[in-house]
């Protein structure tokens, strides 16, 4: 890290994001489609599936529970969680019919995402008997202890940097912050450390560092935490410094392709491979029509 950005102030630009941030370390071209000339983006499976789950997950603690009997408080928390999930995949049909999937796939996105709601079951009933053996006198009182704070807006007006947390628990004096993905991997890779970093040092200006930050992995079922260290605030710090640096002009030129694996592989591709490899941007005025394309033409 450059110990000279790490001491500067810079004055922020556009307002970012951990994605935004991220998206430019990925590929600086990348981000310059997607947030600068912003091109649309077609919305994928992965996309779409992870909103429901994401939804299900952020509404399920706002739920009347005084009503269901303490004895049956677990089985009833897990039809519920599947109802609400066979809700929410209805409610998206129009978007999932977008998708072009066929019938097969779709059902087999679906019992995936099941798979996942039935994970996140489990950890919170492991969370519950946690509660319980720490003094919760009932399953329902332990649900109502372990409820976090959902999907929080992190703003750091001094970055011009917001994330929206998907939970923020205290367990006693700690406060840990929680990340919810539908990743194939279960590891803390250095992208969801940094966006981690990112949460911890806006809500550093908010409270205080948090104690450890963590993702839960629905695929696996497996929740891992880091603690926070001074080091994983000021990397993040740095790199809302450099993407500020990095993104004053709107001039295409100074967003390099970065060319990796990620561009194309086996089964995808990035959403912009063919207006970056096949088409070439003719004209594109984005002092006086902001954020329109005048016209794309294919090469040649
Ligand atoms: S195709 Fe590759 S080089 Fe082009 S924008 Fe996407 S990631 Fe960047």
């Amino acid at each position: 890290m450059s110990e000279l950005l790490k001491e500067v102030v810079v004055e922020p630009g556009r307002l970012q994001s951990p994605s935004s941030i991220l998206m430019y370390k990925q590929c600086p071209r990348k981000y310059y489609y997607r947030y600068i000339a912003r091109l649309p983006v077609s919305r994928s499976i992965h996309l779409v599936r992870g909103s429901i789950a994401h939804k299900v997950l952020e509404d399920v603690y706002d739920l009347d529970m005084s009503n269901i009997p303490e004895a049956g408080f677990l089985f009833t928390l897990r039809v519920i969680l599947q109802e609400m999930f066979r809700k929410e995949w209805e409610k998206s049909k129009d978007d999932l019919a977008e998708l072009g999937l066929s019938s097969s796939e779709l059902a087999k996105y679906y019992d995936e995402t099941r798979v996942m709601i039935n994970n996140f079951f489990h950890y919170t009933v492991d969370r519950i008997q946690q509660q319980q053996i720490e003094g919760a006198v009932s399953v329902k009182d332990a649900f109502m202890r372990i409820k976090p704070q959902r999907e929080v807006e992190l703003h750091s007006p001094s970055h011009n940097v917001r994330g929206y947390a998907d939970a923020i628990q205290r367990e006693q004096d700690k406060i840990i912050i929680i990340d919810y993905k539908t990743s194939k991997k279960c590891e803390i890779t250095d992208e969801y450390r940094l966006q981690l970093g990112i949460y911890s040092m806006i809500y550093e200006e908010i409270e205080r560092v948090p104690d450890e930050v963590g993702v839960f992995f629905l695929k696996h079922g497996q929740e891992l935490r880091i603690p926070v260290t001074r080091e994983m605030v000021e990397a993040a710090r740095f790199e809302c410094n450099a993407i500020h640096l990095n993104t004053r002009t709107k001039d295409i030129k100074d967003y390099p392709k970065k060319v990796t694996p990620l561009c194309k592989w086996s089964t995808g591709q990035c959403e912009f491979y063919d207006t970056c490899f096949n088409k070439t941007i003719q004209e594109f005025d984005t002092e006086s029509k902001p954020n329109t394309f005048v016209r794309i033409g294919r090469k040649g």
